[in-house]
């Protein structure tokens, strides 16, 4: 009999989060005011508590978990870290893979990891409410169900399409006590805007953003904050938790590390989640390849430049330097609706920028493909998100087989599918198409950032 699943004890979790930032070779940019002006941080502190934008800007490699964070933590964690044994052999590789399981988190992702954290650092600072937006509903889902945990209100400005799509997830954010509406909605006046010129648009996390930012903007009594479920350095920072605790899985399993390690990217935390801690290896010597994946209908890492861009579509958020699509673009409706974001992390924009990460784009038809063969030899049915990166793993496990080579590789298994079952019906019925993004169309896009501030490169990039 082999071992499958590699466990921690509670007793070990980590007790403190990666900092990528105390690591990385360049100066990482700072993000600017809509005039290109060094931001104040009173811009900030109406968006987020002063708690978490400490934490935004820090430099310190490694971050104190506090205790009442982890009590919420192991609720659920540490995750599994698991073999794929039947898919190697099915692959007939001599591969070992390996997979960090955050589908068993009690929203069904890795999200839970910063939303309870951000719902914890929200309390503590007196905050009474957040406002977030979502896409395939993970994110919301994951907020709703931290609030309620914390005790805290909580409304969903959810992507339309995702919104049609995935009516379940509404209802589970119901379940969890918040408030979860369509975007664009007449709710706000980014909403109001939008409807009036594409009435029919089917939304982007960009829209739902906006409408986020401006609600919690117009809280009057102050107790409303905003809290974003990937991007920024603090949620990446949370999302570390996964890398670390594989580390220590990878040493029960007597391996000597991964010799790849792969993630799906949206906005990048699940990847950095998982890779931040083996980049943090790569960068003190250690050969390790570091693979993010995106879809071809949303190649923000793989087609967009590294500059200045909002994170949202009104731009109400400061601007950040990365790589993106452009502000303005709204990607097509595919299925992974989590990966349907113009923008990349900061973080994840400079290590890419830096060498550190190789990063690739697949069709979602490779994808589902990937999912139904991963679900017919480990049993599991992923998200579609998650499918990106279980295609990777399956090319690398087939490099390492034409090469005669016992790699370890390892991924994020970032959600399960049972809420995407729509996406597998498509699929199965021949309904899902091939796409990948033209780059008409991303020109056109690209050109509202003209105006912005450009990035100061540092000679040895
Ligand atoms: C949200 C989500 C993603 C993408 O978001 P990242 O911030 O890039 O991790 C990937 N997988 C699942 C299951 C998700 O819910």
């Amino acid at each position: 009999m082999s071992t499958k699943k590699f466990l921690l004890d509670e007793k070990d979790i980590p007790r403190q989060w990666y900092n990528l930032a105390a690591d990385l070779h360049g100066p990482l940019q700072p993000p600017l005011a809509p005039n290109g002006a060094p931001l104040k941080p009173q811009m900030l502190a109406k968006i987020f508590p002063g708690n978490i934008i400490e934490q935004e800007v820090s430099r310190q490699r490694w971050i104190d978990i506090p205790e009442g964070i982890l009590e919420l933590l192991t609720l659920w964690r540490p995750a599994p870290l698991r073999r794929a044994k039947r898919l190697e052999e099915y692959l007939k590789t001599p591969a070992h893979i390996y997979y960090k399981d955050e589908s068993m988190s009690p929203a069904g992702s890795h999200k839970p990891n910063t939303a309870v954290a951000q719902a914890w650092y929200n309390k503590k600072f007196g905050i009474k409410r957040l406002t977030t937006e979502t896409g395939a509903g993970q994110w919301g889902s994951a907020l709703a169900f931290a609030c309620n945990l914390i005790g805290l209100e909580c409304k969903v400005y959810m992507v339309r399409i995702s919104f049609d799509q995935k009516p379940m997830r509404k209802v589970m954010m119901q379940v969890w006590n918040a408030q979860c509406v369509a975007s664009p909605s007449p709710d706000t006046h980014a909403g109001r805007q939008i409807l009036k010129q594409m009435p029919h648009t089917p939304g982007s996390l960009g829209i739902a953003i906006s409408e986020a930012v401006e609600d919690a903007l117009a809280d009057k009594s102050g107790k409303s904050r905003y809290s974003l479920g990937s991007v920024l350095n603090h949620v990446l920072l949370h999302q570390t938790i996964i890398g670390l605790e594989a580390k220590k899985q990878l040493c029960l399993a007597k391996e000597k590390g991964p010799d790849v390690v792969i993630g799906c990217v949206g906005g990048g935390s699940n990847f950095a989640g998982i890779a931040f801690p083996f980049i943090c290896d790569k960068i003190h010597g250690k050969k390790i390849e570091i693979i993010p994946v995106e879809p071809t209908a949303c190649p923000t890492l793989t087609k967009g430049p590294f500059t200045y861009d909002f994170g949202d579509t009104a731009g109400l958020t400061p601007l950040l330097a990365m790589h993106t699509l452009g502000h303005g673009f709204v990607p097509e409706p595919i299925h992974a609706g989590g990966l349907r974001y113009h923008g990349m992390a900061p973080l994840v924009s400079q290590a890419a920028v830096e060498g550190l990460i190789t990063p690739r784009a697949y069709d979602q038809v490779k994808c589902y493909e990937s999912a139904m063969l991963w679900a017919q030899t480990e049993g599991t049915i992923c998200a579609p998100e998650t499918s990106h990166a279980i295609a990777a793993t399956i090319d690398e496990a087939l490099k390492a087989k034409k090469e005669g080579k016992k790699k370890v590789i390892l991924f994020c298994y970032s959600g399960h599918g049972m809420m995407d079952l729509a996406g597998y019906d498509k699929f199965l019925s021949g309904k899902l198409t091939r796409y990948a993004l033209p780059l008409g169309k991303l020109r056109k896009s690209l050109a509202a950032l003209k105006r912005f501030p450009k990035i100061k490169r540092s000679r040895k990039e």
